[in-house]
């Protein structure tokens, strides 16, 4: 369609141009060209001695044919000649007592469309450039097009040049994989399932947190299903002007109606699925259409219908629930963070084609890097892989692979940044603290590695822990230890200088954060009881929260307040007992941390162990200093951000 529109307006134009050309040489004057002009009084004086034969009068040009000897040698063309008159009317009455004949043709011999068509060429030529221009943009990827593509949908269309991403390539979400692959089933063999009389999925959603492999799964299906692919992003819908994303659903799946059975992705969702009536300023309205439109489309679905719709999102918790009732995006497929073993496998996935030492192990790999997704895995492999480059290495190591979970978890080293002496034995201390404390409290996550070396952009020392195993659930304990550790860095700091810095700022805000979730979300609270408080609009995957609705009474508001200082001066304290205990323990650990940068948790474990055992024999275990409630750690690094 696209294709005859655009030669329309080409054809337009080259016959356009043809006519004014074929008219312009029609025109009289070229006629004209094989008369010799002469002036009219020469004209008079030849009528007067009867040396013209035959006039022809046209508006008031004379052309004639003389039979004066001497005229004819004067003019070129023989005897005809040409002059123009300015009262036709005396001329004829002139030469007709002479005797000549005379001729006096209409005005203009032109044809009436030819007449139609010059007057209307400029017009034309015009609209002709329009839809041409128009059109050349038609075919140009999404994004290309102007104006006149406003209304047409910018969704791929995949029929054999299928991405080449298989399932194969998707690791570690063998749920999500079976899932689709049903979908896919259904679109192959649809009889099969309307035979049972089971309705048709029409919607499948894609949940769960960036970087998981919502595309690239999407990509898979599209790569393993025979049927043609129609991927667009919600933000393709979005435009100025209202009514433009409307339009632009509607075509998707006129389009879609042409190529049954298929797919239609929609990835990033929330850009057109948001929660109507939820709009920021102004421009909600087009988004509201366009949701509208989408809702309309999925409800036209009709038994004869086998169009699905996959779509993805890292933001369920905005979406508007009319997409999400039965019958619209009725499936849901939650993809969420990989666990160890699905960690394993999509390092697998990413390892294949690479060369590595032999030593590499990817078990302890997916071990080190809990709460990491598909995408920072993929990131860590190809960070390690640049390191063996810049290295000249011919495999990748473990040492590079490490390095990488490092940059990936607190950026790259910064080894340049000039740190004075002094600055440096704070942050080891500080570090120490965090480690000690860590090791201390039984059932922390093992302190990984302390380490001095700045990195990324604000961190300018570490204490990385890292769980045994993945974990769901976290108990009112847990979160004191988590507390606790994170305020020792500040407690080793004012236990050693008596003067405390910035450094702690990121540490108190974390601690902060988590004992007001303890009393406002988890219930963990005496005082306070039971009640969750406070309406955060916070999503599972979301980890942020973007507002809060208050709905407590001042009074509430001052109890919580007072709930947090105490969870955070208990914890303080406890950690001020920990460390004040071993001042001899924090200088040993520093003194080696200054000297070496880093200390690796082994070293650390036996470092604690050889003081455990000299300062008391008896007890290697059990610490006086510990506290009551047993307190856990928590699935997370901590690393200290300087401000
Ligand atoms: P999302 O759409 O969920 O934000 P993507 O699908 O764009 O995430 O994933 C980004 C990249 O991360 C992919 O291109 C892939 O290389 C890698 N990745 C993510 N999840 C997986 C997985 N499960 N298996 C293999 N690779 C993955
Ligand atoms: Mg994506
Ligand atoms: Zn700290």
């Amino acid at each position: 369609m696209n294709r005859i529109a655009k030669n329309l307006g080409l054809y337009l134009i080259l016959v356009l141009g043809m006519m004014t050309l074929v008219n312009m040489f029609l025109t009289p004057e070229e006629a004209q060209k094989q008369y010799d002009e002469i002036s009219y009084s020469r004209f008079l004086k030849e009528l007067e001695a009867d040396n013209i034969r035959v006039l022809q009068i046209r508006n008031n040009t004379v052309q004639g044919e003389s039979t004066s000897a001497t005229l004819q040698g004067e003019l070129k063309n023989g005897k005809r000649f040409l002059t123009y008159g300015l009262d036709a009317s005396n001329i004829i009455d002139k030469a007709s007592l002479k005797g000549v004949t005379v001729t006096i043709e209409a005005p203009q011999k032109n044809v009436w469309w030819i007449n139609l068509l010059t007057s209307l060429f400029p017009t034309l030529l015009l609209i002709g450039f329009w839809v041409y221009f128009m059109n050349s943009n038609m075919g140009m990827p999404p994004g290309g097009g102007r104006v006149l593509s406003f209304g047409k949908s910018k969704a791929k269309l995949f029929l054999d040049n299928r991405p080449k991403v298989t399932f194969n390539d998707v690791a570690g979400c063998e749920e999500s994989k079976e899932e689709l692959k049903e979908v896919i089933e259904f679109l192959k063999t649809p009889d099969k399932f309307k035979k049972l009389g089971a309705r048709v999925p029409k919607g499948v959603l894609m949940l769960g947190p960036p970087g998981t492999g919502k595309t690239l799964l999407a990509r898979a299906a599209a790569g393993e299903a025979d049927v043609p692919f129609f991927s667009v992003s919600g933000s393709a819908f979005v435009e100025m002007f209202v009514g433009v994303g409307a339009a632009r659903v509607r075509d998707l799946f006129e389009q879609s109606k042409k190529f049954q059975p298929c797919i239609i992705f929609i990835d990033e969702i929330d850009a057109v699925g948001r929660h109507r009536g939820a709009g920021l300023g102004g421009g909600h309205d087009e988004r509201e259409q366009t949701l509208n439109q989408l809702l309309v489309e999925l409800d036209g679905f009709d038994d004869t219908t086998s169009t699905i719709l996959i779509a993805a999102t890292n933001r369920p918790d905005i979406l508007d629930p009319a997409l999400l009732r039965p019958g619209r995006f009725d499936r849901h497929i939650v993809i969420d963070r990989p666990d160890l073993k699905g960690r394993e496998e999509i390092l697998k996935v990413h390892m294949r084609n690479k060369n590595f030492d032999n030593n590499v192990d990817v078990s302890i790999l997916a071990k080190r890097t809990p709460g990491l997704v598909g995408a920072d895995l993929e990131n860590l492999i190809n960070e390690a892989a640049l390191l063996a480059a810049r290295h000249d290495k011919e495999n990748i190591g473990m040492d590079e692979l490490e390095e990488g979970i490092e940059r990936i978890l607190a950026g790259p080293e910064r080894k340049s940044r000039l740190i004075s002496e002094r600055e440096k034995k704070i942050i080891a201390y500080h570090e120490t603290g965090h480690a000690i404390v860590a090791k201390i409290l039984p059932g922390s996550d093992p302190v990984h590695k302390i380490s001095i070396i700045p990195r990324g952009h604000a961190a300018l020392g570490y204490t990385l822990q890292l769980p045994e195993e993945d974990r769901f659930l976290i108990s009112r304990s847990e979160l004191l230890n988590r507390i606790a550790i994170l305020l020792s860095g500040r407690v080793a700091e004012e236990l050693i200088f008596n003067d405390v810095t910035s450094g702690a700022a990121n540490d108190l805000e974390r601690a902060t954060q988590t004992a007001r979730q303890m009393v406002t979300q988890f219930g963990m609270s005496e005082k306070l009881g039971l009640v969750k408080l406070g309406n955060k609009r916070e999503e599972i995957f979301l980890g942020r929260d973007i507002s809060e609705d208050r709905n407590y009474s001042e009074e509430i508001a001052y109890a919580i307040d007072q709930e947090v200082k105490s969870i955070i001066d208990h914890c303080y304290s406890k950690s001020k007992e920990i460390l004040n205990n071993r001042r001899d323990l924090m200088d040993k650990i520093t003194n080696i941390l200054l000297e070496h940068e880093v200390i690796l948790g082994d070293d650390l474990d036996k470092l604690m162990k050889d003081y455990e055992a000299s300062k008391n024999p008896v007890t290697l275990e059990k610490d006086s200093s510990l506290p009551s409630d047993r307190i856990d750690n928590i699935p997370s690094s901590s690393t200290d951000f300087l401000a």
